[in-house]
């Protein structure tokens, strides 16, 4: 493979990745774990470093930086929001990348995922649900990514699929994000078994084959599978990758969703196939290096598969 010096970076709620390619091979790839309760200079200066040391193993200026975010970054690389971490917000998110001297472009990390696997899957109407601390949604359609009126569509881990169930972050009842996300099947799993449970006790859990753990990915099952009904409604898509942190690491939930789905849509639909994501966890990362390589043009309406 071939292609330009570049550096991708995912800024995730709990992680920090950064990736050096050269020729399209990985030449230096780290994550680091942000520093519990550090202050944003703190988190910005371990940004910079770690960028610095990827551009120090490609031995020199990266043509590009493409950067997934978790946190909204507007056109002049302000963040917006990041509900995370408050800190960020107003802050100038290129002033870490400055020193580098090379153009960056940010994206936001669960698009990214998505246009990542449907590059990888050579499939161009593809959704992406990544569960972790929240669930992000990703919709490549017709080989592009679905970016909407105001360029922050498949904001998927909203989609109502439980109106009696927990409140969301949001305050809306039932997002699919409220009983899907890790801290949400984590809770689930905890009052299923009158005993603390953390989503490592339940990959775990359902690794050993364990009752609770079956029950809790049925559940987390159903409301993927309602999710991709509504989906298959609107854009239909031809494949559901399931990835992120949790969604990745959950054997058989692909299968248990795919099982739900003939009932969960209406008689006669075509719904999607399910799997696991292809990069599994390292999705962003993977989107951000595809952005990196291939420029702003893929966030723009560029076809991607
Ligand atoms: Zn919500």
């Amino acid at each position: 493979m071939s292609g330009p010096p570049v550096v991708a970076v995912d800024i995730g709620g709990t992680k920090l990745a950064v990736r050096a390619l050269a020729d399209g091979t990985t030449v230096h790839e780290r994550t680091v774990h942000w520093p519990r309760g550090a202050d944003t200079d703190v988190e910005f200066g371990l940004l910079a470093a770690s960028v610095a040391e990827a551009v120090e193993a490609l031995g020199g200026a990266p043509a590009r930086i493409g950067v997934a975010a978790a946190p909204n970054v507007d056109r002049h690389g302000r963040v917006t929001v990041w509900p995370n971490r408050p800190g960020w917000r107003g802050r100038c998110l290129r002033t870490p990348f400055v020193s580098t001297g090379a153009p960056v472009l940010f994206g936001d990390d669960a698009s990214l995922a998505a246009l990542a696997e449907a590059h990888s899957a050579a499939c161009p109407d593809l959704v992406h649900l990544g569960l972790g601390t929240g669930v992000g949604g990703g919709l490549v359609c017709g080989g592009r990514l679905l970016t909407g009126a105001w360029g922050s569509a498949a904001e998927l881990g909203h989609l109502v699929v439980d109106p009696g169930g927990p409140v969301c972050r949001c305050g809306a009842r039932g997002c699919l994000q409220a009983g899907a996300s890790g801290p949400a099947l984590a809770a689930y799993a905890t009052a299923l078994r009158d005993r603390p449970t953390t989503t490592a006790d339940l990959v775990a859990g359902v690794a050993d084959g364990a009752d609770w753990a079956a029950d809790t990915l049925d559940h987390a099952a159903d409301l993927l599978a309602r999710a991709l009904a509504v989906l298959a409604e609107v854009v239909q898509p031809e494949r559901a990758h399931l990835g992120g942190g949790l969604g990745s690491a959950l054997t058989g939930l692909p299968e248990r969703v795919a099982g739900r789905l003939p009932a969960a849509a209406r008689a006669g639909r075509p719904v999607p196939e399910v799997r696991t994501a292809t990069h599994g966890a390292h999705a962003s990362l993977e989107g951000a290096a595809l952005l990196a390589r291939r420029g702003a043009g893929l966030l723009g309406g560029e076809r991607v598969a």
